[in-house]
């Protein structure tokens, strides 16, 4: 028997307690937690990701704004609005959807989010925070993917955990969030040489590489946990991961839909940074 994790479900319960705590705010006659999302262009996948956040915002009673420019923005005229952002005392947590326009610098950009802001956690300075297990905006999917393993209980510490997939959003962070947890982590990639021989040893897998059904009942033993990150879109229009489901449903301990796994879980995380941001900011008026 394997059993899914219901990452709609996890997400669920985040916001039903961030709902319960927006609520008392006004109660209290308290400021209400704000999330605004750059949007450059009209991308048709960043605008169905940034209208999945606004109406997220909207189920808590967070208050959520889109900032829809033009993609012939400037990188200057960018960086002026991110600044801007900075300094509204409203805001409390920032979003750059990525991938910009190609003319436009995402580091340059991202850089220029006041880390206290930085709810997607991709600030170097929040980087490097996680990496030296200290408090910061870790970054969504990665947390999202710890929180769904600790929701079903799966142990951590010990365990022998791969990753594959080496980027900056996912497979580096979750590596880092995984070893900060006591686990023994390998990171694997497109030059891997023997994939298979670390994967079928390994007590969890988290495939995070944007290759529809790659990773397959060959790949992992029995008593693995496989967290699928990928969203792919596939010609029928479906979505897809990059685990092979059908195969490794019924063999593998626990595994995650696509969708309804991490997808949702991003967006849970995402909020709970905004409302992290939003007590910070609280604490640091009232002193
Ligand atoms: P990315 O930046 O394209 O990175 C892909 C990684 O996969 C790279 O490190 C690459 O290795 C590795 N890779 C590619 N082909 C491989 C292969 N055959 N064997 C082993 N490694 C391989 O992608 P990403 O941003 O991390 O996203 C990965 C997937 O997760 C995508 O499908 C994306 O849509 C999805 N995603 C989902 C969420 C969510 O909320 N569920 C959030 C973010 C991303 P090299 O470094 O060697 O090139």
């Amino acid at each position: 028997m394997t059993e899914l994790m219901d990452g709609r479900m996890t997400a669920k319960k985040v916001e039903d307690d961030l709902k319960i705590k927006i609520g008392l705010l006004r109660e209290r006659g308290k400021r209400t937690p704000q999330l605004t999302v750059v949007l450059v262009g009209d991308h048709p996948a960043s605008l169905s990701y940034v209208a999945g956040k606004d109406k997220a915002c909207q189920r808590i009673g967070m208050n959520s704004e889109v900032l829809r420019l033009p993609r012939t923005i400037s990188q200057t005229e960018l960086i002026k609005v991110v600044q801007r952002l900075n300094d509204d005392s409203q805001v409390d947590g920032i979003l750059v959807q990525l991938p910009l326009p190609a003319e436009l610098d995402p580091q340059e950009v991202v850089r220029a989010i006041d880390p206290s802001k930085d709810v997607d956690g991709l600030h170097p300075i929040n980087v490097g925070l996680m990496h030296m297990q200290l408090k910061g905006f870790e970054p969504c999917t990665p947390r999202g993917i710890l929180r769904l393993l600790d929701e079903y209980q799966i142990p951590l510490q010990g365990k022998d955990i791969v990753v594959i997939g080496r980027s900056n959003l996912v497979g580096r962070p979750v590596a880092q969030l995984l070893l900060n947890r006591n686990a023994t982590v390998t990171v694997c990639h497109s030059k891997t040489a023997d994939l298979q021989r670390y994967t079928r040893a390994a007590d969890v897998v988290v495939v995070a590489i944007g290759r529809p059904h790659f990773l397959r009942k060959e790949h992992v033993s029995s008593k693995c946990v496989v967290i699928d990150v990928g969203i792919n879109r596939l010609e029928n229009g479906k979505l897809t991961g990059d685990a092979d489901f059908d195969a490794l449903n019924g063999y593998v301990s626990h595994i995650t839909p696509v969708p309804g796994g991490v997808g949702p879980m991003t967006i849970a995380m995402l909020l709970e940074n905004t409302m992290d941001a939003y007590y910070a900011h609280e604490a640091l008026r009232e002193v």
